[in-house]
C-alpha cells in the first residue's frame, strides 16, 4: 500500500509558490504491514533496493496510444526474500538472478 502524507512543497516554475500536496512518501508493505519510507532509503547515499512485484496487461496501439492494468503488491525486502522467495521455491520456481553495472 503507498504511503501519502500532506507537506508543503514548493513549486519552482512558480515565483516564491509554495501549495500543501499529498506527496508519495513510502509504503506499507502488503504482507507484514511495516512501513517503509523511501525519502529514507534514498538517504542512505548511494544504496538503492527496489522490490517490484506485479502483472501488466493491456494493449498498445503504437503511435495511437494504448492502455494497460497493472496489478501488483507493495513487499518490502525482508518479506521478499524470507517469505515470497521461498513460497515460490516451494512452487517449484527457481530464482534468476542478474548483475548490472553502469
Ligand atoms: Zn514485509
Amino acid at each position: 500500500m503507498k504511503l501519502y502524507k500532506e507537506k508543503i512543497i514548493q513549486i519552482p516554475a512558480v515565483e516564491a509558490h509554495e501549495e500543501t500536496r499529498q506527496v508519495h512518501i513510502g509504503m506499507e508493505c502488503d504482507i507484514c504491514h511495516e512501513q517503509y519510507d523511501n525519502t529514507d532509503e534514498i538517504s542512505r547515499g548511494y544504496d538503492t533496493c527496489v522490490v517490484s512485484v506485479s502483472y501488466s496487461r493491456g494493449k498498445d496501439y503504437g503511435a495511437d496510444g494504448g492502455r494497460e492494468r497493472i496489478t501488483y503488491f507493495d513487499i518490502c525486502p525482508v518479506c521478499f526474500k524470507h517469505k515470497l522467495t521461498p513460497f515460490l521455491i516451494s512452487l517449484g520456481a527457481q530464482p534468476q538472478e542478474e548483475d548490472s553495472s553502469w
